[in-house]
């Protein structure tokens, strides 16, 4: 699907031509999903090369990688956190990210809370759901997640944007149409809890493997690595 000779620039230009296509199948505006160039383990100068490509939402799953990359690149970039936060990181990020994708207990939420209250700042999240329920994930059970909801609501430093998951590795996307469903079902009822705000409005879901379905499906944001990047290597 991908050839490690194809530049960044023919990667990015590819997956651009394919979410629009998918938007098109579904009857969505291409406005409706966005794109956040996952660019874990890769080193800062292909961070640039997608910047001066005009990309400006990069995906990263560990604190210290983006302390790290915040500093050498431009101010304008926004951060996603993606991947699992540990309560005692969350202090180093909240200044930093616009988004958390992560955030899996209440716990967590209210040390969001509490380190934003600290810096007079409000933080965008959303509630990560482990909708296949895999041992290996992180994530709340689809069940756990409107109690939850009610209570990060109330957390006034906190604003809940929307919901995530993170799909199965699938040889064939079409296994992943109903998680996606599912996700989307409760992303709704949600949105309908809430209709004096429009806050709620971000679905993220799809990845490299399954973001045409995912968009089929609702997604309104899709988190691209190895389709953009190319293959990581975990072992440097
Ligand atoms: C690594 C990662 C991605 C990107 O995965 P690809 O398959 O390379 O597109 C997306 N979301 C999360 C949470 C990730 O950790």
């Amino acid at each position: 699907m991908l050839s490690e000779k194809n530049t960044l620039r023919e990667n990015l230009l590819a997956v651009e031509d394919r979410i629009e296509t998918a938007c098109r199948r579904a009857g969505r505006k291409r406005s409706e999903v966005t794109l956040v160039a996952v660019s874990k383990t890769k080193p800062v100068e292909m961070l640039r090369e997608a910047y001066d490509l005009g990309v400006r939402v990069f995906g990263e799953n560990k604190v210290q990688e983006i302390r790290g990359k915040y500093e050498m690149l431009p101010v304008d970039i926004q951060w996603h956190m993606i991947g699992h936060l540990q309560t005692n990181k969350v202090k180093y990020i909240v200044d930093k990210v616009r988004l958390i994708h992560s955030v899996d207990s209440l716990n967590l939420a209210r040390v969001i809370e509490k380190e934003a209250e600290k810096q007079n700042r409000t933080v965008d999240i959303l509630l990560e759901v482990n909708v296949a329920e895999e041992e290996s994930k992180f994530g709340l059970k689809t069940s756990e997640v409107l109690p939850l909801v009610e209570k990060v609501m109330q957390l006034p430093h906190i604003r809940l944007r929307g919901l995530m998951t993170i799909a199965p590795f699938v040889e064939n996307p079409e296994k992943n149409r109903a998680i996606f469903a599912n996700l989307h079902d409760l992303y709704v009822d949600i949105k309908e809890k809430n209709i004096d705000n429009d806050t709620v409005s971000i679905l993220s879901m799809g990845m490299t493997n399954d973001y045409e379905v995912a968009i089929e499906e609702g997604s309104t944001m899709v988190r691209i690595g190895t389709g953009i990047f190319g293959a990581r290597n975990y072992s440097i």
